[in-house]
Formats: structure tokens, C-alpha cells, sequence
């Protein structure tokens, strides 16, 4: 059964089919305007409110949600039609709201730093699982006192994006075209699929590009992320320079600074020379530790060492603030901590860092 946000515009007017038009209109701006759901639109008829909800049920049930820096991060853990359960994280920042949202149940990708990769792959999230964890948050970010609006959504939650193209590219343009966020808003993040990468710079919309490359030397990547032994670095860099010539929009890569792996002055130099030629934005974050992983994170004051080295080699770096550390806000750490330990909401935990790209 379609869930709330799978159908389209012709498919609820067909559900509506008996009633007068303007219901159409009524009911998508309740959805996708208010972000309400139809028993809540008090404008319809009570039965069709309970006849709405009814035949367009929710696709996100929550399981558990917390929140950590005073409040200014928001994370839920929310169960699917068939018990897989997927994570969404709202941060607000002085001058933005951000949702990360998750597009598959799991990974298929192994990356072996990674909760979610450890994990393994369930499923890939439909067009309505992945557009209604955004409705949630810009509800959320709407109620919080003061109220404040949904500026961005960042494709960081769990799964790879790429490995779900047609239902985040749907989702993508729902959110774009339905919720009214604009495509520089709205950013991907990809381990390096690079088939994917090329279909995106074909798109329409001028998304922003994340990839997750955490080393710059072949060894290394194929170490850290299993997929770059079939899309190794050489590939990746053309594909990126490809969006970039189509699209012209900022490239960024992420880069989790793991303690003595690739944190090393070589690590900073093989990175400037493979982000300069692309005028890649770099994104430094500290390793978050997960259990199923022996390594650790740099600790900060390396980590802005090596921005500042990065800096000096002429590449625009930034430390991205590790939100939401205490309530395991990062990749699949909610989840793999649900089950046996109940969320613990810890003290705020303060890291200097750069205002954030996104
Ligand atoms: N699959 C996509 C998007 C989801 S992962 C991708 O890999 O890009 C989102 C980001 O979280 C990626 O940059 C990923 O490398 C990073 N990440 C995963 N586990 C992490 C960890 N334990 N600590 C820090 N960053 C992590
Ligand atoms: Fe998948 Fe991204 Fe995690 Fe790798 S880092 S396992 S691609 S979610």
C-alpha cells in the first residue's frame, strides 16, 4: 500500500475522485505545505479526514527520538511498514536547519568504520519513507520555540544514495518541486558510485555533490571503502570532474580523520593534490568510534593541525561540527545502540569548530 508521500499529485486526485476539486489542492498543501497530516486538516469533512488517513497511512513510526546540544539537535529512530528502522537527524545552526536523511535500510558498501555499513543492507527506502522524514523534521523545525524553518537536506543518514538512484532522484525532486527546497539546498553524498555519479550530472537539478573519500592513495581507499576496488580514484576524479563541468555546482569531499591512518601530513598532500585540480571544498571530521571498528578518532587538536596544513597547500578545508555525539547521531549508531541500551541523553559536548558548509 502507498504510504502518505509515495503518491503524486494525479494519484491523489484519483483517491478524491467523488469529491469536489479544490479538495486536491486542500489536502496536498495540508501535506506538503503545513506538513500536517490529513486527520489534522480540520477544513475537511471528518470522514474524508478519516478516510485520508486511513488509505495514505504514515511510513515512519517512531521508535525512539532524543535530542542533545541544548536542543538544537534532533534524532529519531522510527520502525518501517516491516520492522526495518532507519535514523533522522535535525540539526539547527545559527543560520540554517538541517535534516540528514536516510535512503536505505542498511548498506550494501562495507564500509568497515561505518555502524551502518557493519551492519549490512536490509532494503532500499522508497520515495515516501525518504520525503517523510524530511516533512517530519520541517514540522519539527517549525514547532521548536522559536520557530525555525528547514533550510537544507543533506542525503548523510544511512545508505548510499547512488545505490538507490530512482527513488532518491524522485524523492530529490519531490522535495525540490512539493516542499520547495531549492537544488542548492539539497546535497548527496556518495561513497563514489560512479555510474551514479555520471547520471546525476545529466540531471536537471544542480544538486550538490558530497563524496566520502577519506584517502587519496588506491591502497588506502580500497582498504577503508571496499567499493573504490571497482571505481578506484583515478575513475572517481573524472566523474567529479564531469558534475563539476555540467553542473557547476560546489564539490565537496568528506574525509574522517582516523587516528594514525590517514591523518598524516602524506594523507593532507595526496588529498591537496587530488581535490585542488577539482576546486573541491574539504570537510574534516573526526572519527566517530563505533564498536565493530578497532580505530579511533583524531584527536582535535591534530584535526585542525591538519586543516591548517590542507589550508596551506591551497585547499579550502573545514572541521565539520560533530553533532549530536552523546545521542550516536552519527551513521548508524542510534540503531546499533537501540537494541541494547536505551538512549542515554549525555552532557553537551563542546568542539571548536568551523561554521558548517551545509
Ligand atoms: N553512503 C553515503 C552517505 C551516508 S554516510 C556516503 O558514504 O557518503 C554519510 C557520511 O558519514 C559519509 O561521509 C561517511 O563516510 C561518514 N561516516 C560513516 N561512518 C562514520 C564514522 N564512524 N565517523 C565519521 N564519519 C562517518
Ligand atoms: Fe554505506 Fe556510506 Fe556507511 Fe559506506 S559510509 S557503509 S557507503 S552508509
Amino acid at each position: 500500500m502507498p504510504t502518505r508521500y509515495d503518491v503524486d499529485r494525479p494519484t491523489l486526485a484519483g483517491l478524491l475522485s467523488g469529491e469536489p476539486r479544490f479538495r486536491v489542492d486542500q489536502v496536498w498543501q495540508g501535506l506538503y505545505e503545513q506538513h500536517r497530516s490529513p486527520a489534522e486538516l480540520t477544513s475537511l469533512p471528518k470522514s474524508l479526514r478519516a478516510r485520508l488517513d486511513r488509505d495514505l497511512p504514515p511510513a515512519l513510526v517512531p521508535v525512539a527520538e532524543s535530542t542533545a546540544d541544548d536542543g538544537q539537535t534532533v534524532k529519531w529512530l522510527w520502525e518501517l511498514h516491516d520492522g526495518a528502522t532507519i535514523e533522522t537527524v535535525l540539526m539547527h545552526y545559527p543560520d540554517r536547519s538541517t535534516v540528514c536523511v536516510s535512503t536505505q535500510a542498511g548498506c550494501a558498501m562495507g564500509c568497515g568504520f561505518c555502524a551502518t555499513g557493519q551492519a549490512g543492507f536490509e532494503r532500499n527506502l522508497g520515495v515516501g519513507e525518504i520525503v517523510e522524514q524530511v516533512v517530519a523534521a520541517a514540522r519539527r523545525a517549525e514547532d521548536s520555540s522559536p520557530p525555525r524553518r528547514l533550510s537544507n537536506v543533506v542525503f548523510m543518514g544511512m545508505g548510499e544514495p547512488l545505490a538507490n538512484y530512482d527513488r532518491t532522484w524522485a524523492a530529490v525532486t519531490r522535495i525540490h518541486d512539493d516542499l520547495g527546497m531549492g537544488a542548492r539546498h539539497l546535497t548527496l553524498s556518495t561513497v563514489g558510485i560512479v555510474p551514479g555519479i555520471r547520471r546525476l550530472a545529466g540531471e536537471a537539478l544542480p544538486v550538490n555533490l558530497a563524496v566520502s573519500l577519506h584517502a587519496a592513495n588506491d591502497l588506502l581507499r580500497d582498504e577503508l571503502v571496499p567499493i573504490n576496488r571497482r571505481y578506484p580514484l583515478a575513475t572517481l576524479r573524472d566523474a567529479c570532474a564531469e558534475y563539476l563541468e555540467a553542473k557547476n555546482r560546489r564539490l565537496s569531499f568528506e574525509w574522517a580523520l582516523i587516528d594514525g591512518v590517514n591523518d598524516r601530513a602524506t594523507d593532507a598532500e595526496e588529498l591537496a593534490a587530488f581535490a585542488r585540480p577539482l576546486r573541491a571544498h574539504v570537510n574534516l571530521i573526526p572519527l566517530n568510534a563505533t564498536p565493530g571498528w578497532p580505530t579511533t578518532g583524531t584527536p582535535m587538536p591534530r584535526v585542525t593541525a591538519f586543516r591548517d596544513l590542507l589550508r596551506d597547500l591551497g585547499v579550502n578545508a573545514t572541521v565539520r561540527a560533530n553533532r549530536g555525539n552523546d545521542i550516536d547521531a552519527a551513521c548508524g549508531q542510534l540503531r546499533a545502540n537501540h537494541t541494547a541500551t536505551p538512549v542515554q541523553l549525555g552532557p553537551r559536548r563542546m568542539q571548536p569548530a568551523d561554521p558548517p558548509p551545509y
